[in-house]
């Protein structure tokens, strides 16, 4: 298996030198618990892997994975810049002391008191449409600035449908074959166009894809370049690099990988004459996915036409199982690495039969009051839960040297009702 899970001397999971049982009797279930080092780890793995093959090199997480704060500002101090893709990441981004001149905005389908949210707030504008580029042109403030594009590669990949983000399927970025008119255009309108962007997917386990996009990509900056005259400052392709979520798959080389793509990459730069622009990459998963637990309590185990399992998180905790039906792999807290010795469902509590986070898994034996560990749940796990059968979301805490800080209370029932009204003709 290649999840290097930690056991302490009771053989108990730990996390981050915490006890799972312990975590889950003191702040109770469910319960996300993030590891810290494993977020730094992950970080300074990949930059170094980057930085070291080509010294201009940028990393913005991509923070819609993880947006908790203390999440942020772990990277904030690890010297991340920060890839938003909504205003409310944008604020989240400020709060947690990121300059704005590392907070990349791509968003997309983006309204006009969006944009001048972004004007005001100073951060950086990667611009998804040519609407969005005229529209903001008359905003005050817009004068001069400096933007890029995203870029449609023609190119595509991703761990699910959903998550293909290239290609001639994608509602994203601006064609290839319009990238010069719309720099030109940019140029015209008075803005200065110093970037060039492009996301192709999320959860790429494979160098190809990747290598593909970046070599579209950079022949599109090429073209851009030569044709419009754009100089440029910074050359962004997008994060996606997937991580293993099934114990047979392996992990990405990701020294090999950051290899190839620099490699391709200088060899582009020198052949359209691009200069040493800052490469960029906007990981999400990648530096947060492997860092988290869902820990969730067995309370029924049922025998009814099938064997079920059922724990008190569902996918209102957890959506991927149910939203692309993603692979997470579970472990019971207080023996991680015994057999399996029967296969059955794991349900969650939500009133949906599509609430599974595992059907016919193989597991050890598991016995009601039971505490189930669901790994990889660091990105877009919590970030994607909600409230829905009027759940209060569960509580994170994150944990180093076998301390644990809570970092997000759990919500009661008054938070779920927090903004609802009732019309007073209503109100007998
Ligand atoms: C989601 C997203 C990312 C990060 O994707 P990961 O697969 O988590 O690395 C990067 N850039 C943009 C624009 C995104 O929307």
């Amino acid at each position: 298996m290649n999840f290097d899970l930690e056991t302490n001397k009771k053989g108990n999971l730990s996390i981050g030198g915490a006890d799972a049982l312990e975590l889950a009797d003191e702040y109770k279930t469910p319960l996300y618990v993030i590891d810290e080092m494993k977020i730094r780890g992950n970080y300074r793995r990949l930059y170094k892997a980057f930085s070291k093959q080509y010294d201009n090199f940028n990393m913005y997480y991509a923070c819609k994975a993880n947006t908790n704060l203390a999440v942020m500002k772990i990277l904030e101090e690890e010297g991340s810049g920060i890839d938003a893709v909504s205003p409310g990441e944008i604020y989240t981004s400020l709060l947690a002391g990121f300059d704005p001149s590392k907070i990349l905005y791509t968003g997309n389908n983006v309204t006009d008191e969006e944009l001048e949210f972004t004007i005001s707030s100073g951060v950086r504008l990667n611009i998804d449409s040519i609407s969005q580029l005229k529209r903001l042109s008359k905003l005050s403030g817009a004068e001069g600035m400096e933007i890029s594009f995203r870029v449609n590669p023609n190119v595509g990949a991703g761990h699910h449908k959903h998550c293909i983000t290239g290609g001639p399927l994608s509602k994203f970025g601006i064609m290839e074959e319009e990238a010069v008119e719309v720099y030109k255009l940019a140029q015209e309108l008075g803005f200065k166009p110093v970037g060039i962007h492009s996301h192709i997917g999320s959860g790429i386990l494979d160098p190809e894809p990747f290598m593909l996009a970046v070599r579209s990509l950079m022949d599109i900056a090429g073209r851009v370049h030569r044709e419009a005259g754009v100089e440029f400052d910074f050359i962004d392709f997008g994060g996606g690099i997937g991580i293993p979520y099934e114990p047979e798959e392996s992990k990405l080389d990701i020294d090999l990988f950051a290899q190839k793509i620099v490699d391709l990459f200088k060899e582009k730069l020198g052949e359209y004459d691009l200069g040493k622009p800052t490469m960029c990459i906007e990981p999400g998963r990648y530096i947060v996915g492997d860092s988290s637990y869902l820990l969730t309590r067995v309370n029924t185990v049922k025998q009814s036409y099938r064997k079920f399992a059922g724990v008190d998180a569902g996918f209102n905790t957890l959506l991927r199982p149910t939203m692309y039906g993603s692979y997470h792999h579970i472990v019971v807290a207080d023996k991680p690495g015994a057999e399996p010795t029967q296969t059955l469902d794991i349900a969650g509590d939500v009133c949906e039969s599509g609430d599974l986070f595992a059907r016919d898994r193989p597991m050890p034996d598991i016995g009601e009051g039971d505490l189930l560990a669901i790994l990889n749940a660091g990105a877009y796990s919590f970030s994607m839960s909600s409230q829905y059968n009027s759940r209060p979301r569960p509580a994170e805490v994150l944990v180093k040297n076998g301390e644990a800080d809570v970092i997000r209370e759990r919500e009661t029932f008054a938070d779920v009702l927090a903004k609802q009204n009732v019309p007073v003709r209503l109100l007998k």
